[in-house]
Order: structure tokens, then C-alpha cells, then sequence
């Protein structure tokens, strides 16, 4: 016991005021993780952030884990000891017992099998814990396929209906797309956000045996256009059609274009496929005032849909004030601007049309009454489940929302 401490301390010192230059510029690995110890994480790592705002990061250890400091293993810290991080300047301390450890980064990994905590959700692969500006950056190393186990339950729950198997494995291949173009663009320390920003993932507490199945009966496999990953988008019901990337991301790719999603849609098996918001001017005045177009509420006098995209979407709606003012919102804005009353979401989506009443030449109520979810874009998920539901195979759900493109096996 008295030789590893002496180790520790060495290792430590060594970090500390030996190496510093070359330890301070020893940025944390970008994708390719291997690790000492036998245990080896495979160059498919994704990292997705899972906090930015920790202040502090206490773990009791259930498991063994090793630690690792700037990339350097210099612990195997056994069961019962409590890993105690904080942020100490530019840089974090890792308190163990009596002893503590300075690094710009530390890494803690499962040295058996078992998960990793953090907030109650159970997490495969290890994390990193990084000082940032803001405090300690949590990040998860996971491999792709644990990765994508975390995201099908939460992007696309199947509640293990079988008829939907297709749909979801063409899904599972359009989600690992996404994660392979992010991985390429990300910044020094993650590739992914776990939510909307990027695709929801919440380690391996909801993981089923069918997204497992998925995933592995389609491991490696890659959209790709032009000898390049596609990049591939999907949104939750396109209503009937999908959009063109250029009308709403300002992006044009090839095969990101409209597509008629059948008739009736595909995406019609949704629950939510037909949805309606009611409004009363008032809360429609409280909109502009939210999102800043007036410093104070304005009575409405009318609003009218001036145009629309080829598939329906609404493109520009011209909202005029009792003051004589006029404000048109273009696509990117009216989902913005209108929200969901249920849960203050932005509008489900800009296939719609409005009722309006009048009292006074004041706009009274207004109701939205529209079809699909989301920005229309690339893949329809409840489209790709109807399909499949229809017989389609995975192959043919992708021909369809991503024309022209190919599936190769690219990952390895
Ligand atoms: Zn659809």
C-alpha cells in the first residue's frame, strides 16, 4: 500500500511541475480512446457532453474504476473510496482519501463491467471530467453502438412492436450518419449534445433488445451521397410532405429535397399527426412581446398567410397591429414566435392553417389547425414506421426520404 501511494505521489508531482508544459498542452483525445489496463475502448468513441455546469462531482465506487489524469492513468481507486472533484482555478482537483490529484482533465473508467452514474441515469463507457469556463465539463466516451442504444428509446420508441423493426433500423442507420458527420465537425472536447440540439440520448437506462438487434444487424452501415456521408436529418412527422434543407436550414443538399410521403401519409399513424392550437389575441400580443419585436403588447387587427412552400408549409404570415405597424414572419421565425400552449414548445410545425374571429375590428381568438411535427426535413420517423408497418425494408425507407443516396458499410 505504502509503494502505490509513493507511485501516486510521483505520478502527481510529475504532473504537477516536471512536465508542465507538455501536460498543459496535451489537449483530451478527440475520438480515438484507447486505454491501458487491458480494457479497450474501440476508435468508434463518441463523446457526448452531459453537463457543462457541474461545480462539483462527488462518486462513491461501486465498481472498481480506474482513474486516469491528463490522459495518464494514476489510479485503480477501489470499492467504498469517494472520487471527490472540484474545480481548482484553470484546473481540477481529484480528492481520494487523503491524497489529491491536479490535472486539466480527469477520466474515470469501469474496470469490470457495470455502468457508470450520474443524475440517477445509468451510463456505459467513461466519463471525462474537464475544467471549462463555466465550471466541470462531464463528458461520456461511448462507443457508437452504446451510444445509439442510448438514443432509439428516447428518438424513437417502438414499445418492441415488431411491425415497425424496418422502420426502426432505418432509423438506427440515419441516426449513426448524424453522429459520424458530428463527430468530424465537433469541437476539442465533445461531438454531441444529449438533447434536441443534437439527438437525445440518455445512457442505458431505456435500452431494448429490438434497438439492440437494430443497431447491430446494420453496424457500420453509413448514408452517403457522392462518396461522402450524407447529411442526414429527420424530424418526427412531415404531415404529408418533406421539405426542401434550403427553405429551412439554408442548407441544399441533393437529398434533402421534397418528397411526397403517400396518401394518406405514412406518418399518419402518429397519435399527434393532427394537432390544433386556439389563441387569444391577447396571448398573441404577449408573443411579440416575448420574443422582443415590442417593448409592450399591441392589439392585433388581423393575420394573414401571405405565402407558401411547394409542400404546404406555411413561408410567410403578415401579423398587423391596431397601430397601423405590420410584421411578417418568415418560416424560420413563425415556429418561434407561436408557441404550444400545452408546454411553451415552439409550433409543432408550419403545415397549418388559421381561423380567426373579430370583436371591435380586434383580433379575438385564432385557431391553428395543422398536420405533422417538426422541420420537415430529411426523414419522417412515424413515416418510416408506417412503412415498414406497410412491408418496406430498410433499404427502401431510406431510398425514400434520402433519393439518390446509397448505403455503404464505411464504419469500421
Ligand atoms: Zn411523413
Amino acid at each position: 500500500m505504502k509503494n502505490k501511494f509513493t507511485y501516486f505521489l510521483f505520478i502527481s508531482i510529475f504532473i504537477l511541475s516536471g512536465c508542465t508544459a507538455t501536460v498543459r498542452t496535451v489537449s483530451p483525445q478527440k475520438t480515438k480512446v484507447i486505454l491501458g489496463g487491458g480494457k479497450n475502448i474501440p476508435a468508434d468513441t463518441v463523446r457526448v457532453l452531459l453537463s457543462e455546469e457541474i461545480s462539483s462531482f462527488q462518486y462513491r465506487v461501486d465498481i472498481p474504476v480506474d482513474l486516469y489524469a491528463d490522459g495518464i492513468k494514476i489510479a485503480m481507486i477501489k470499492k467504498g473510496n469517494l472520487i471527490d472533484l472540484k474545480r481548482a482555478g484553470t484546473e481540477l482537483t481529484c480528492r481520494i482519501q487523503r491524497k489529491t490529484f491536479r490535472a486539466n482533465s480527469f477520466k474515470v473508467s469501469l474496470a469490470g463491467e457495470g455502468f457508470l452514474t450520474f443524475k440517477k441515469s445509468r451510463y456505459r463507457g467513461l466519463f471525462e471530467f474537464i475544467a471549462s469556463a463555466s465550471g466541470i465539463m462531464l463528458v461520456n466516451h461511448v462507443t457508437m453502438n452504446d451510444y445509439l442504444r442510448g438514443v432509439l428509446p428516447y428518438e424513437l420508441p417502438t414499445k418492441n412492436d415488431k411491425s415497425y423493426f424496418q422502420g426502426l433500423k432505418a432509423f438506427a442507420i440515419t441516426a449513426r450518419t448524424y453522429t459520424v458527420i458530428k463527430t468530424d465537425k465537433r469541437n476539442q472536447y465533445f461531438d454531441l449534445f444529449p438533447d434536441t440540439r443534437d439527438q437525445v440520448y440518455g445512457g442505458a437506462d431505456r435500452e431494448t433488445e429490438m434497438d439492440s438487434v437494430a443497431i447491430a444487424e446494420t453496424e457500420g452501415m453509413l448514408i452517403y451521397y457522392n462518396n461522402e456521408p450524407a447529411q442526414v436529418l429527420y424530424h418526427g412527422a412531415c404531415g404529408g410532405s418533406t421539405e426542401a434543407a434550403r427553405h429551412i436550414f439554408q442548407n441544399d443538399y441533393p437529398y434533402l429535397i421534397p418528397v411526397k410521403d403517400g396518401d394518406p401519409p405514412n406518418c399518419s399513424i402518429s397519435p399527434t399527426f393532427g394537432w390544433q392550437e386556439v389563441y387569444s389575441g391577447e396571448e398573441i400580443s404577449k408573443f411579440f412581446f416575448n420574443t422582443k419585436f415590442f417593448m409592450e403588447e399591441k392589439a392585433i387587427s388581423d393575420i394573414e398567410i401571405l405565402s407558401r412552400l411547394s409542400s404546404g408549409r406555411v413561408s410567410k404570415l403578415r401579423i398587423s397591429f391596431k397601430t397601423g405597424e405590420q410584421i411578417t414572419l418568415d418560416q424560420r421565425e413563425i415556429r418561434q414566435v407561436f408557441r404550444q400552449k400545452k408546454n411553451n414548445g415552439i409550433l409543432r410545425s408550419l403545415l397549418f392553417d388559421i381561423q380567426k374571429d373579430f370583436k371591435n375590428d380586434v383580433l379575438a381568438k385564432l385557431i391553428i389547425t395543422g398536420k405533422g411535427s417538426g422541420h420537415g426535413v430529411g426523414l419522417c420517423q412515424w413515416g418510416a414506421l408506417g412503412m415498414s408497418k406497410e412491408g418496406a425494408d430498410y433499404k427502401e425507407i431510406i431510398q425514400h426520404y434520402f433519393p439518390s443516396t446509397v448505403i455503404q458499410i464505411k464504419y469500421d
